[in-house]
């Protein structure tokens, strides 16, 4: 039986099903670019009090607050990538200064 690639050639897809691996190997990829849409509040780090304890990079459960370092390397500052944040607030949770902030996103905040 001879099979109809229409759709895949209409859709733009690259391949066909037979050319799909037949292992469980894959290529190492990502599902998303982007993933904060449902947000509705963000943390906003005030530098200034700030102790670079890490308590906050530690713990957030999405990984998404980073390193920012000088040109010596050395760490210079903490930052939220906002693409992922999901605003759960733990980070604001265990900052023992504080000096995280939970702004309505409405807001905007520092980016
Ligand atoms: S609000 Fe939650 S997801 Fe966003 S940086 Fe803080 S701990 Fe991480
Ligand atoms: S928990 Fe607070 S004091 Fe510690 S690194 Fe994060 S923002 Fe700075």
């Amino acid at each position: 039986m001879s099979r109809d690639f229409t759709p895949y050639l209409r859709d733009g897809l690259a391949a066909a099903p037979e050319q799909f691996a037949r292992s469980t190997c894959f290529e190492a990829g990502h599902l998303t670019s982007v993933n904060a849409g449902w947000r509705s509040v963000r943390p906003v780090i005030d530098a200034a009090q700030c102790t670079l304890c890490l308590s906050c990079y530690l713990y957030c459960p999405d990984g998404t607050i980073f390193k920012v370092r000088d040109e010596e390397g050395t760490l210079a500052s903490l930052a939220v990538d906002y693409d992922f944040c999901k605003g759960c607030g733990v980070c604001a949770k265990v900052c023992p200064v504080p000096c995280i902030a939970m702004v309505d996103e409405q807001e905007g905040g520092a980016a």
